[in-house]
C-alpha cells in the first residue's frame, strides 16, 4: 500500500499553514501600514514642533547676543528631545548639538534638501546620515521671514531615526507577542480536533474488525460529530446483513454437508489444481482408501487412469457440460461416474465426480437375462421333444407296442422333468416372496438327516457311495427353521453330493452347535468347485459343465433354492472346495442356521 499521511498530520500541516500564512500576510499588511503611520506620525509632530519653536523664538527675540539665542534653543530643543539648528544665507548660526565655540566650524549647510527645499518656501524634509552627529537623521526645516535685506533664516528641527524605529520595533514585537501564543493555541486546537476525528475512525476501525471477525453483534452506538451518523449507521447496517446471510449460508452449508454426508452415492470434491479436497463415506464402499488420499490426485485414490483423464480434460476447461460414463473397477465391480465441472469464485475450472455404484444392478440385470435365457432354453428342449413323439404317435405310430411304450416313456420323462425345472422355479419364487419367515420355527436336525438319508440311499447304494453321518453332539438344538425348508436343503446337497462325486467314494456328514449358530457339514470326496465357480453354483440355473440338461434332469436350480431358503431364515449355504489339498478335490457344503 502506497504511504498515505494520517488525518492527524494534514489538519495540523494544513491548518497551522492557513494561519501561518494568514498571520504573516497580515502582518506584513499591517506592519507597512504601521511604518507609514509611524512616519506621518513624527513628521506632524516634528512639523508641530517647529511651528512651536519658530513662535517661541519670535516671541522670545531679538536676543542680544547670538550666544543668547543659542543657549535659548540648547534649553528648548533639550526639553523637546530634539536638534534645533538655525541657519542664515547657508550659514549655521545656532545648532543646539554643536557648542558655540564650534559653530563657526560648520560646513556651508545651503545646499542641504531640507534647507534648499525650505527657501522655496514649503517645509523641506530629509532623512540621512549627519556627519556632525555620526548618525541617520530626520531632518525639518522651514524659513523664518527675516527683514528687508537680511538674508534667509532657515530654522531647522532633527530627530535621531532611531527613535522611530525604536518605536516601530516596539510596535512588532507587541505584535509578535501576540501572533505566537495565537499560533500555539491554535495549534493545540487542532491538535484537539484531529484527534476527535482520529478517535472516531480508530472506533469504526475497531468494529470494522471486529465484524470481520465474526461478531455480528458489535454497534456503533457513540460516534465523535453528527458527520459520523450515516457511516456508523451503514456499517451497523451492514453487520446486521453479514449476520442475516452468514446464517443462510450456515444454514445451507449444514444441509449441503448432511446431503453430502448421507448421499448413497460416492462423492469427490476437487480443488482448482484438481486435488482431492472432500470425499463423502459412500465413496470409500466403492474406493476404500478414498479418505487417505486428500490433496492427492485422483488417479491415486482410484488407480483408475480413465478418470484421471476426463478429470484432466474437464480441467483444462475442454468442456463446460457434464460427462458420465461406466468405469470398470477390480473384482467384476462397475460403477457410473459422473463428472459434473463448475467454476469457483476466481472462475477458475473445478469438478465434482459423483460414483454410482452400479455392479449389483448389473448382476441382477446379468442373473435375470441368464435365467430367462436359461428357463427358456430348460423348457424349449423337452417341450421340442414331447412334440416330436407325440406328433410321430398321432401321425404314424410304429406298429410295435414296444417302441409306442419307448415313446411315451421318453414324453413322461420330459414331462417329470418340466414338471420338475417349474416346481424348482415355483419353490424358488415361494421362498422369494414369503421372505424371512418368523424364527419360532423349529426343525429337529436328527429327524432331517433320517428323512434325507433314507431317501438317498438307493441312489448312493447304486454308486457304492458311503453317507457317513458323524456322531451328533449331546443336546444338539433344534435349528429356526421350518422342517420341510431344511429337509430340502439337506436333500439338495446330499443329491448333489452323490450326483457328482465318484462311485466308491464317501460322503460325510457332521453337525455342530454354538449359542446362536447350528452348523451342518456335507464333505464329499467328489471332483471340487474351482474358485470362479464356487462364486456361481448358487446362481439360478448355473451349472458349472455347461447349463443343459443332465440326464438327471438337473437344471442349476438346487443350489440357488437352498441358499434361499437358508437366508430366509437367517442362515446361509457356502461350500469351501478343494478339501483334500493333495488331490485338489472334494467339497464341503456348509449349511448355517439359527438356533431355534
Ligand atoms: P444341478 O441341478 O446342476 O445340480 P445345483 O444348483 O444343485 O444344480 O448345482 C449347481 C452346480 O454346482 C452343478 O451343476 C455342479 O456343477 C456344481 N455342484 C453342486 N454340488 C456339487 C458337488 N458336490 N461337487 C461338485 N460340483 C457340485
Amino acid at each position: 500500500m502506497p504511504r498515505v499521511q494520517s488525518i492527524q498530520m494534514r489538519v495540523l500541516m494544513w491548518g497551522w499553514g492557513v494561519l501561518i500564512a494568514g498571520l504573516a500576510l497580515a502582518f506584513w499588511q499591517y506592519s507597512a501600514t504601521l511604518d507609514e503611520e509611524t512616519a506621518r506620525d513624527f513628521e506632524r509632530d516634528t512639523q508641530a514642533k517647529l511651528e512651536t519653536v519658530h513662535w517661541l523664538l519670535e516671541r522670545s527675540g531679538p536676543f542680544a547676543e547670538p550666544k543668547d539665542r543659542q543657549d535659548f534653543l540648547h534649553s528648548l530643543g533639550g526639553s523637546m528631545g530634539m536638534r534645533i539648528s538655525l541657519i542664515e544665507g547657508g550659514r549655521v548660526v545656532a545648532d543646539t548639538s554643536v557648542p558655540y565655540a564650534e559653530i563657526g566650524k560648520l560646513d556651508d549647510h545651503s545646499t542641504r534638501p531640507e534647507v534648499l527645499a525650505s527657501l522655496g518656501g514649503e517645509v523641506g524634509q530629509s532623512t540621512r546620515h549627519s556627519v556632525t552627529l555620526d548618525r541617520d537623521m530626520i531632518y525639518m526645516a522651514k524659513k523664518l521671514s527675516g527683514g528687508e535685506g537680511a538674508p534667509d533664516t532657515v530654522l531647522r528641527l532633527a530627530a535621531p531615526v532611531s527613535l522611530v524605529r525604536l518605536h516601530l520595533q516596539r510596535m512588532h514585537w507587541a505584535l509578535l507577542a501576540a501572533v505566537v501564543p495565537l499560533l500555539l493555541g491554535s495549534g493545540v486546537l487542532l491538535w484537539l480536533l484531529s484527534r476527535t476525528i482520529t478517535a472516531g475512525i480508530a472506533q469504526f476501525t475497531d468494529a470494522a474488525q471486529a465484524i470481520g471477525d465474526g461478531d455480528y453483534r458489535r454497534k456503533i452506538l457513540f460516534y465523535p460529530a453528527a458527520e459520523f451518523q450515516p457511516l456508523a449507521e451503514a456499517i451497523n447496517r451492514m453487520a446486521k446483513k453479514i449476520k442475516k446471510n452468514v446464517k443462510v449460508i450456515e444454514n445451507q452449508r449444514g444441509e449441503l454437508w448432511a446431503m453430502f454426508e448421507g448421499m448413497s452415492e460416492g462423492v469427490m470434491v476437487l480443488d482448482s489444481g484438481g486435488r482431492i479436497l472432500h470425499v463423502n463415506p459412500a465413496l470409500s464402499a466403492i474406493f476404500p482408501r478414498a479418505q487417505e488420499f486428500i490433496g492427492r490426485a485422483p488417479l491415486e485414490a482410484t488407480m483408475s487412469l480413465d478418470i484421471q483423464n476426463v478429470v484432466d480434460s474437464m480441467m483444462a476447461g475442454d468442456t463446460s457440460e457434464r460427462v458420465s460414463r461406466q468405469i470398470e473397477l477390480k473384482d467384476r465391480h462397475c460403477a457410473e461416474m459422473t463428472v459434473v465441472p463448475f467454476r469457483d469464485h476466481k472462475f477458475r475450472p473445478r469438478v465434482i465426480l459423483v460414483f454410482h455404484d452400479t455392479s449389483e444392478q448389473k448382476r441382477v440385470e446379468r442373473v435375470l437375462r441368464d435365467f430367462v435365457a436359461n428357463a427358456s432354453h430348460q423348457l424349449r428342449t423337452p417341450l421340442t421333444s414331447i412334440r416330436g413323439y407325440a406328433e410321430t404317435l398321432l401321425d404314424s405310430p410304429p406298429a410295435e407296442d414296444a417302441k409306442r411304450r419307448e415313446f411315451l416313456e421318453v414324453i413322461h420323462a420330459n414331462a417329470v422333468h418340466m414338471a420338475k425345472v417349474i416346481g424348482g422355479m415355483f419353490a424358488l419364487a415361494k421362498s422369494e416372496r414369503e421372505g424371512k419367515r418368523p424364527s419360532d420355527l423349529v426343525a429337529s436336525v436328527p429327524q432331517a438327516l433320517d428323512h434325507a438319508l433314507k431317501n438317498a440311499s438307493f441312489a448312493a447304494h447304486d454308486k457304492r457311495i458311503e453317507l457317513e453321518v458323524q456322531p451328533l453332539p449331546e443336546g444338539l438344538p433344534a435349528a429356526a427353521a421350518d422342517p420341510d425348508g431344511l429337509l430340502q436343503i439337506v436333500e439338495s446337497i446330499l443329491d448333489n453330493a452323490i450326483k457328482y462325486s465318484p462311485e466308491g467314494t464317501k460322503v460325510r456328514i457332521s453337525a455342530e452347535a454354538d449359542a446362536q449358530t447350528l452348523t451342518l457339514r456335507f464333505a464329499d470326496q467328489g471332483p471340487g468347485i474351482s474358485e470362479e465357480n464356487q462364486k456361481r453354483i448358487f446362481e439360478r440355473f448355473f451349472r458349472a459343465d455347461g447349463n443343459g440338461v443332465d440326464g438327471a434332469g438337473s437344471a442349476g436350480l438346487g443350489l440357488a433354492i437352498c441358499r434361499h431358503i437358508a437366508r430366509n431364515y437367517g442362515g446361509e449355504v457356502s461350500v469351501e472346495s478343494p478339501s483334500d489339498a493333495d488331490t485338489n478335490t472334494g467339497s464341503v457344503f456348509v449349511v448355517r442356521l439359527p438356533v431355534a
